[in-house]
């Protein structure tokens, strides 16, 4: 019996969410007295795994799986899971992932929790905390399957070192053709410099900056900080930024280190996406925003005389340190 995880990579790289659920893996399996294996596809250098912990990794190398497919790529984890008589698979919280995770566990008849934080409550029953309510409250799950699919919540544990060495596998699982009956053609990647999956910051903007004309500052400011861009909701519905930096409920969701959010009024759509950011800064004109209800900083101010100001104390601030 071991414990699977699917680490997560994007054009052969593996991507930071794939760190940080070895990590979570080792702890869990820990727990359970057993081992950790990831199933990797399509990834370069599988040897970085070990550095948080994968006790072996099984490498899909197959050109069919160079774009996302749900349907395929699930049966690939289920072999890999029966390979391996996993009885805990674990992914992360990716839109790829959270696709995928339901049909994986659909595939093995396992009991499924997505969204979970912290480790197992009780493994005995086999009890987990999950996020509820777009990250306002915590629920309680137990799952009483023999094999249990866990998805967990990006950046609620956090990546940790803890070196094995992983022994590596070829594994050639045999896929379904009619897994490709849909298929993914081409792929467009929006060409920010920093994502916002795999950022530790985000400045994003809202209507409070008036058009998209003046998002020049919050871009030096993205830039000094070495952070991803993001934006509300109206603001990429009014075409002033592109869609895949709306950022909210309906949007992609964040939870990263630092959030900065400048004219955003703090609807709450757009907080249930983003209040699981460890810190949140605010800066908005309005005293009474609703954004400065959940901040951790706030500062009411024009952004267009705030952002320069602090982007200039930040420059300086690294350019001394560094
Ligand atoms: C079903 C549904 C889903 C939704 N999903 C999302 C979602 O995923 N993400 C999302 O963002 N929204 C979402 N919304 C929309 C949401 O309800 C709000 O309308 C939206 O978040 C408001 O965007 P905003 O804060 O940019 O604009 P506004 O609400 O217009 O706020 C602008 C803010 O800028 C401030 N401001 C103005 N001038 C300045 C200045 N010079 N300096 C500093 N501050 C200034 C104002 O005080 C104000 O607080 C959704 C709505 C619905 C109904």
């Amino acid at each position: 019996m071991s414990l699977l995880i699917y680490a997560e990579s994007s054009e052969g790289k593996f991507k930071k969410v794939a760190f940080e659920l070895a990590s979570y893996a080792k702890k869990v399996a820990e727990t359970l007295g057993t081992t950790v294996t990831a199933v990797t596809v399509n990834a370069g250098d599988v040897s970085e795994l070990s550095k948080y912990g994968v006790d072996k990794v099984l490498k899909v190398s197959n050109d069919k799986l160079s774009n996302f497919n749900a349907k395929a790529y699930a049966d690939v984890i289920k072999q890999a899971a029966q390979k391996e008589s996993a009885k805990v698979i674990l992914l992360s919280s990716t839109t790829d992932s959270l696709y995928l995770a339901p049909f994986v566990a659909v595939g093995l008849e396992a009991g499924f929790a997505s969204n979970v934080v912290g480790l197992p409550l009780s493994t005995s029953p086999f009890r987990v905390r999950r996020n509820a309510f777009s990250n306002k409250a915590f629920n309680t799950t137990e799952i009483s399957t023999d094999i249990k699919v866990l998805s967990l919540a990006k950046n609620s544990y956090g990546i940790f070192e803890n070196t094995s060495s992983a022994n590596e596998e070829d594994f050639a699982p045999s896929l379904n053709d009619g897994d490709f009956n849909v298929k993914v053609e081409s792929v467009e990647k929006s060409t920010g410099k920093v994502t916002i999956a795999d950022a530790d910051v985000v400045v994003s903007g809202g209507r409070g900056l008036k058009g998209p004309e003046n998002w020049g500052i919050l871009e030096e400011l993205a830039s000094v900080l070495g952070a991803a861009t993001a934006c509300s909701k109206p603001v990429s519905d009014l075409g002033w930024r592109p869609h895949s930096e709306h950022v909210g409920q309906t949007g992609k969701p964040v939870a990263t280190k630092l959030y900065i959010a400048i004219g955003i009024s703090g609807a709450i759509q757009h907080i249930a996406g983003v209040n699981s950011s460890k810190t949140k800064v605010v800066i908005n004109s309005d005293a009474d925003a609703p954004f400065f209800k959940v901040a951790d900083y706030g500062i009411v101010g024009d952004a267009f005389d705030i952002v320069p100001r602090l982007t200039k104390k930040l420059a300086a601030f690294k350019a001394q340190n560094t």
